[in-house]
């Protein structure tokens, strides 16, 4: 705890975060072609107030909002929408909403008007979300071990096995970026190696079971460092390519700041959700009444079935 307590974190300001401003509809222009995505949206100017694409602005309003009970706090924040985006239509509409995770390519028209193009792959996108899951996964069992240092740590590792599998071509999609910007990237996987060792490894009987867990998503962060910005322009280069640095500045907030999403405990749901109680355990009434129902049905099963053992070894004697 005194290792979270103590950390420090210098986050990126300017007042906008937008990869581009919508053409219509407070949405950004999107066509399917085969398995990529084509983007497009107006280079942003910030001159109107409202940003619909600016994932950052929204995240924080959000957040804002429930802390003071306002109406709209059911509405979800961005990472948990992109964590949540378990197919390709809620991939597609995050997308369109907030512009390309990460583009293969990005392409610019000085106008006026002053156009971005991106194209962004479905397959690397899905492998985006699942890594982006694993490890939003991770930052809340890290904080359930530390409520409770005693609990085995299996699951945890498991989702440390995932990151592996599906950040193995980091270093691919980093050499892509620095051929097409001519200069490295703001971010940079340089602890791969580290992550893959944590995943075969024991458990060490001397340390904290979710060590491991912790070492691995300080690793995530710091593959995406936070940076500070002298104006629009050098921000925007960040995340020219896509906006994972956000995604990620986002989780280094959940993991250094008080728990403020929750993994839905029924078993067939585990969609993650603003928590609006410390101990609240499910996204909705619905989801607690059916794993409730679940529960009771395999408890009183149990029952039924113990008692029809018993019965037929009376009848057999
Ligand atoms: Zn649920």
């Amino acid at each position: 705890m005194l290792y979270l307590s103590c950390m420090t974190t210098v986050e990126r300001f300017w007042s906008a975060f937008a990869w581009a401003e919508p053409m219509q509809d407070n949405e950004l222009h999107l066509i399917t072609i085969g398995n990529k995505l084509q983007i497009s949206g107006f280079f942003p100017t910030y001159k109107n107030r409202s940003r619909p694409t600016d994932l950052l602005s929204w995240y924080e309003a959000l957040r804002r909002n429930r802390s003071r009970g306002k109406p709209n706090s059911e509405e979800d924040s961005p990472h948990v929408v992109f964590a949540n985006a378990d197919n390709d239509e809620k991939l597609i509409a995050f997308v369109k909403r907030f512009g390309p995770v990460v583009a293969e390519f990005v392409h610019e028209e000085f106008g006026p008007p002053h156009l971005l193009t991106a194209k962004q792959d479905l397959a690397e996108l899905r492998r985006e979300r699942f890594v982006y899951c694993s490890a939003l996964s991770l930052v809340l069992e890290v904080k359930r071990s530390l409520a409770r240092p005693k609990r085995r740590f299996d699951f945890g590792k498991s989702l440390i096995r995932d990151i592996v599998s599906n950040t193995s071509h980091w270093p691919e999609q980093w050499e892509r970026e620095r051929k097409l910007r001519k200069r490295e990237p703001s971010w940079r996987p340089t602890e791969l190696d580290r992550i893959q060792q944590i995943a075969v490894s024991g458990k060490d009987p001397f340390l904290p079971a979710d060590l491991d867990g912790r070492i691995v998503i300080c690793e995530l962060l710091n593959t995406f460092r936070s940076l500070v910005f002298p104006n629009p322009t050098e921000l925007h280069s960040s995340i020219r390519y896509g906006i994972r640095p956000l995604l990620y500045a986002i989780l280094r907030t959940e993991f250094l700041h008080p728990r403020e999403t929750g993994v839905c405990e029924n078993t067939r749901c585990r969609k993650f959700f603003a928590l609006k109680r410390t101990d609240q355990q499910f996204c909705s009434s619905l989801c607690s009444r059916h794993q409730r129902q679940r529960d009771y049905w395999q408890e009183s099963g149990k029952e039924r079935r113990a008692a029809r053992m018993d019965q037929k070894r009376r009848y057999s004697r």
